[in-house]
């Protein structure tokens, strides 16, 4: 879950606005000055900090300024029409956004919810599923109803191009160039020994890895 901190001396602002990120699954911290809200903004524990310029203590551009010197954490800066002009000397302290009150805390939680994207992109699955069978293209570790078993890199890259593209036929030669590519390897067989070799490994699910006559190899999700 990520943590938000907003440092803001008005009251009735953060009683109004925090309920709304907490529904939106964040959980929010307070500061009611610019040197409180820096010290707790320095901590790390922040996904990003909601920021108010004009704050007793230290104005939220110094506070800014002196966070930047040791963290990169997103800074959203909140603005008062007024101040509109100090939006620029925001964003010269280092804020990565502005919004300028009045704002509804509808378009506060939208904003934040971006930035927060922007700045922690999900990590993708890294995890390919083929019927019984995963692979995980980080670790090169091949299951079968989750448990681990050995390919040898080949055979994985092999197994790997199929699963991809379910029940498509593979020729023996697409599967010679787009798995060992430059290398020097001119022999189809070559294609022939790796795929009994993995079918040994499929063990009871051997028939997912089909040879389709004349043709090539497929792998189908519903043979197994
Ligand atoms: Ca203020």
């Amino acid at each position: 879950m990520h943590k938000l901190l907003m440092v803001e001396d008005e009251e009735r602002i953060r009683e109004f606005v925090v309920p709304y990120l907490q529904k939106a699954g964040f959980e929010v911290d307070e500061a009611g000055d610019g040197i409180t809200g820096l010290e707790m903004a320095r901590s790390g524990r922040y996904s990003l900090i909601l920021l108010d310029i004009m704050l007793p203590g230290m104005d939220g551009r110094e506070v800014c300024a002196q966070l930047r010197k040791t963290s990169s954490v997103p800074v959203l800066m909140l603005t008062a029409k007024s101040e509109e002009a100090d939006i620029v000397g925001g964003f010269e302290s280092g804020a990565d956004d502005y919004l300028t009150k009045p704002f509804s805390p509808r378009e506060l939680t939208v904003r934040v919810k971006a930035i927060i994207a922007r700045a922690y992109p999900e990590k993708k699955s890294a995890i390919l599923e083929f019927g019984p069978l995963t692979l995980d293209t980080d670790s090169q570790q091949a299951a079968l109803d989750a448990k681990p078993f050995a390919l040898t890199p080949k055979e994985f890259d092999l197994l790997l191009l199929m699963a991809r593209h379910p029940n498509k036929t593979f020729p023996r030669e697409q599967l010679l160039s787009e798995v060992w590519g430059y290398e020097a390897v001119s022999d189809a067989r070559t294609v022939d020994t790796h795929v009994k070799q993995i079918r040994e490994k499929l063990g009871v699910y051997r028939g997912m890895l089909e040879t389709v006559w004349g043709k090539g190899y497929k792998l189908n999700e519903n043979n197994h």
